[in-house]
């Protein structure tokens, strides 16, 4: 049966479209518009932050390389990682945003009681956010689901579902940063999903806050069991006793938690959804469902197990689940694990990473993590963010072009938001020029990239 042909109103043409308001979108957008060009930034919720906020990810790490002689110092604290404490790594559109979310009260700088980790506030992240977007001048459209991408030789334009019906919004160039590469697929790139051998990708995770929290009980109970506390992550022993007592069961064997900005509060990411992809409706439907019948049983299991938290409950949890890994776009250049862990640099960098492989087991327990070495940082290069036989759309986030390890990797946000800023740069480049995104030389998005403060090493 034919569907009947909609009307879409064309809305604007700009210079550059940015789909997805994530990490990513935001330092795309502020790339761009920093070079003065005319940028709409569309979004399917009505606020920024993506993971950040929708589904409350906590926190924004790595920033540092790991000083190889550097020591903790301090007094002991509940959330010591081990994410960095030498040299910054990653500056520009991310470093203003850190700065402006403590100005606001919205978050802890990076120290050793945080663990060199920036926990933040989801509400002041939502509105730091969309300040830093309009005073730079970004047209901002929400609730906006970019539904198709219609190619055309001059300008291309991406079709949104909105309240007002479809809307067509025209622009030079197009930076897809849904984290699912939405928009490039439907321009026909090409894209992987999963790893190589069964294309299963990392699971899912409902994120909640847990308030009411007793730190100091807590934390003497994580000192005299120096065996079952490690960082941020642990309880292996309570979690092994809950599931025996028929209280707990989850695909995983610890419990990982993080500190928040406000005393009494922790962000817990331990809910566990295995074999779904976050581009499958009905995937997505089960997993929502599967998680929040796990965020249940944790948050018993929490009251009646864990010292400090027997008043503790939930106040809040994402209005979405949390999606690790969907498409990896196949661009002019396909990251790799030897790359990361080879601190490999590429002379088109455009960003910087020190972050781990960090895969979570597609199947269920346990969690691969693999070091950059100490003091090194590895580069994500301009070519993974062009992809292949596209020439007006650049991709930028968890979906630029990467191994099944490599994304494992620099898909955290502080990256996110960085490559986001090289993509945006590169797009307003190209669109000044009227030229395609391999014609801009990268010489001249590196120049722009430092003068708005990135850090390419
Ligand atoms: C459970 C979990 C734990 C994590 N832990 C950490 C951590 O501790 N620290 C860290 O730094 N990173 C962490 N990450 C990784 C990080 O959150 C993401 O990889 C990062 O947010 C990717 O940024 P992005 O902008 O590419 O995508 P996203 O954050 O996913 O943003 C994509 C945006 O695009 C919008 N969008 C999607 N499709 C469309 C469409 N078709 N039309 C319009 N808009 C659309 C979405 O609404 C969203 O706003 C974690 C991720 C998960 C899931």
């Amino acid at each position: 049966m034919l569907l009947p042909a909609r009307k879409a109103v064309v809305a604007e043409s700009c210079d550059v479209l940015v789909v997805g308001g994530g990490p990513a979108g935001i330092g795309a957008a502020l790339g761009a518009a920093k070079l003065g060009a005319q940028v709409v930034l569309a979004e399917r919720y009505g606020f920024l932050g993506g993971s950040a906020t929708a589904a409350l990810v906590m926190p924004l790490m790595s920033i540092f390389t790991q000083h190889p002689k550097k020591q903790h110092a301090g007094d002991i604290s509940m959330f010591p990682t081990d994410h960095g404490w030498g040299e910054p790594v990653i500056a520009g559109a991310v470093r203003e945003l850190i700065e402006r979310l403590v100005k606001a009260g919205g978050a802890l700088p990076p120290t050793y009681k945080t663990g060199y980790v920036v926990p933040f506030d989801h509400e002041v992240f939502k509105f730091v956010a969309m300040e830093m977007v309009d005073e730079a001048g970004v047209h901002v459209l929400y609730h906006s689901f970019a539904s198709e991408c219609i190619m055309r030789k001059k300008e291309p334009g991406v079709v949104f579902e909105t309240k007002s019906g479809p809307v067509v919004i025209n622009a030079k160039m197009i930076v897809d940063c849904t984290g699912d590469g939405d928009v490039a697929t439907s321009a026909g790139g090409h894209y992987d999903v999963g790893r190589d051998t069964d294309g299963l990708v990392q699971p899912m995770t409902l994120y909640f806050r847990l308030t009411n929290f007793e730190k100091v009980a807590f934390e003497n109970y994580a000192r005299m069991h120096p065996d079952q506390w490690k960082g941020v992550h642990g309880l292996w022993d309570l979690v092994k006793q809950a599931a025996l007592d028929g209280e707990l069961d989850l695909p995983r064997e610890d419990i990982l938690l993080f500190g928040s900005p406000h005393p009494g509060e922790v962000s817990v990411n331990s809910t566990r959804v295995i074999r779904v992809l976050g581009t499958d409706i009905w995937d997505i439907t089960y997993a929502e469902w599967e998680s929040r019948r796990q965020m249940k049983h944790l948050e018993e299991f929490f009251k009646r197990y864990v010292p400090g938290f027997n008043k503790s409950y939930v106040i809040q949890s994402g209005i979405q689940i949390g999606i690790r890994e969907t498409r990896r776009i196949k661009g002019d250049y396909c990251l790799n694990a030897q790359d990361v862990m080879e601190a490999r640099r590429f002379d088109d960098v455009i960003a910087r990473c020190i972050y781990p492989i960090d895969i979570h087991n597609p199947t269920g327990r346990g969690t691969v993590i693999k070091r950059v070495s100490p003091g090194e940082a590895y580069d994500i290069p301009l070519r993974c963010c062009i992809p292949k036989d596209l020439d007006n759309i650049l991709v930028a986030g968890r979906c630029i072009s990467g191994t099944h390890e490599a994304h494992s990797s620099y898909r955290v946000m502080p990256v996110s938001m960085s490559t986001g800023q090289g993509a945006g740069v590169c797009a307003a480049l190209a669109a000044r020029a009227n030229v395609h995104s391999r014609d801009v030389a990268i010489e001249d998005v590196q120049r722009e990239l430092k003068k708005q403060g990135a850090d390419l090493g």
